[in-house]
């Protein structure tokens, strides 16, 4: 367990008692902390007193010893409006972090011994768990002891202890950075930044500064990488620079002396101004698309900042098989190829899908946000069919209707497949990207992706 020697003997209160709260909770009592833990949900309060926790009405009953309060991300710290435990604990003088400010400052101990491994953190609106997973998978594939974890769905306080070769790789929202105020990356990247989550940051100045903090909190030397395609990190970058920081520009658009970029379709590396041809994406067939292009482009930045070479990353590349539910490979029959992106919840999503393959039929639908799929009517001459489901079947309707596209409605993902399989030819994709949400017809977008595809391993094994 990640050791955290500066909390002994001293008192913590842990608010928000999902998983990376409890793995918190336990790695301060291994520590020898005193613990509080708090959460709105009574059972989870109940179950976690059955484990043995000290639990307490944090809202109500805030221990006056409690230096430091662990909140987490799910929990609003300042929009809409802080909740309660926010203000009680403000009031009460305590510190407010996530576990993952805790995490990087047991880190940044074990790097004091000089034998601590190094943290790679990755943000940004769009592309943060592909990124950061080829960035484990590169680092772990090459030998060296790695960890993936942070908003990708493991706590860092489920990660093991790494040496000093050790490579953690860690996905940060938005929120985590706003609870992580010592949160300090050896190497930090930021893919881009577009309007999201505003509900929680109020306005995208505001957003946006909250991205760039996890590069401006980053060691002296640490590199930063950052995708520069979007205003809001292109303007991050230039302040990085201007403050003196080592900075590698990435653009998957534009040539970009001095950085990385994409040149038709070819993955170029010009920091040292000689515009080195490093690989052709289409060596990558498991990361289709522009998009992916940037997040293969950050992903080599950064792990070119730690020592590895060209030539191994582009070789371990190639052995990365994705992420499930993006853009996901899940088999083949006659020549047309059947893809899962199920974690295409909205438009903006689906169009990133859609301006991957040509020759598609797409299966769409589901619970849509505003909208629908109006942003999508540019983008549906690369479609040769849509096949409707679920409840959002009416309003794509109207729009393919007035974009002149040919749809049918075929009510589940199950007839779906089956009426595309019988039209798709050689050569053709057929793409389940919903651009809506699961739950008319699925518990989650995982559910979803996982049974089309069963539903496809069942007619192409
Ligand atoms: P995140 O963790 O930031 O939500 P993911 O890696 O899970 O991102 O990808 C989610 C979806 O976002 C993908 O299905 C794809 O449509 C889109 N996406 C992935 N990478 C990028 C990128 N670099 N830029 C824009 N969109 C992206």
């Amino acid at each position: 367990m990640i050791p955290l020697a500066f909390a002994h003997k001293k008192t913590f209160a842990v608010f928000g008692l999902a998983r990376s709260g409890l793995a918190a909770a336990r790695a301060l009592n291994t520590a020898g902390a005193k613990v509080f833990l708090g959460d709105d949900n009574k059972a989870r309060l109940a179950e976690a007193a059955s484990q043995g926790f000290l639990v307490r009405d944090l809202i109500n009953d805030f221990p006056r010893d409690v230096e430091c309060l662990i909140l987490s991300p799910g929990v609003p710290l300042t929009h809409p409006k802080p909740h309660p435990v926010v203000l009680t604990a403000q009031s009460a003088g305590a510190r407010i972090v996530g576990d993952t400010d805790l995490f990087a400052q047991a880190i940044g101990d074990m790097r004091g011994t000089d034998c601590g491994p190094v943290i790679i953190a990755i943000t940004g609106t769009n592309g943060k768990s592909t990124t950061t997973a080829l960035i484990g998978h590169v680092a772990q594939d090459l030998g060296r002891p790695t960890a993936v974890g942070g908003n990708i769905g493991r706590a860092v306080f489920d990660l093991p202890v790494l040496g000093s070769d050790g490579v953690y790789s860690i996905e940060m929202s938005s929120y985590q950075i706003d609870l992580s105020p010592s949160f300090a990356a050896d190497v930090a990247c930021l893919l881009n930044i577009t309007p999201d989550h505003l509900d929680r940051h109020g306005t995208i100045e505001n957003y946006a500064a909250v991205k760039g903090e996890l590069l401006s909190r980053a060691l002296p030397d640490a590199t930063l990488v950052v995708g520069v395609d979007t205003i809001w990190s292109r303007e991050i970058a230039n302040q990085l620079r201007v403050a003196g920081r080592k900075v590698i520009g990435v653009s998957v658009v534009d040539h970009l002396p001095g950085g990385i970029y994409v040149d038709r379709g070819m993955l170029i590396d010009d920091r040292l101004g000689n515009q080195q041809v490093i690989a052709d994406l289409q060596l990558f067939p498991r990361m289709p698309g522009l998009h992916n292009a940037q997040n293969l482009c950050v992903a080599y930045a950064a792990l070119g900042a730690i020592g590895f070479g060209s030539a191994d990353i582009i070789a371990s590349f190639i052995r990365f098989a994705g992420l499930a539910h993006r853009l996901e490979f899940v088999g083949e029959r006659n020549g047309v190829r059947l893809i899962n992106d199920s974690k295409a919840t909205n438009a903006d999503a689906t169009q990133n899908a859609l301006l991957s393959f040509d020759r598609i039929h797409w299966i769409a639908g589901g619970v849509a946000k505003d909208g629908g799929i109006e942003s999508l009517a540019p983008f549906l001459s690369r479609v040769k069919h849509t096949y409707l489901v679920g409840q959002s079947a009416e309003m794509f309707a109207a729009t393919l209707n007035s974009a002149g596209a040919d749809f049918d409605h075929c009510g589940t993902i199950d007839s779906a497949l089956a009426a595309a399989l019988s039209n798709a030819v050689p050569g053709d994709v057929i793409l389940l990207s919903p651009a809506a949400a699961s739950q008319d017809q699925f518990k989650d977008f995982e559910a979803r992706g996982d049974h089309f595809r069963a539903l496809v391993k069942a007619v192409a094994p």
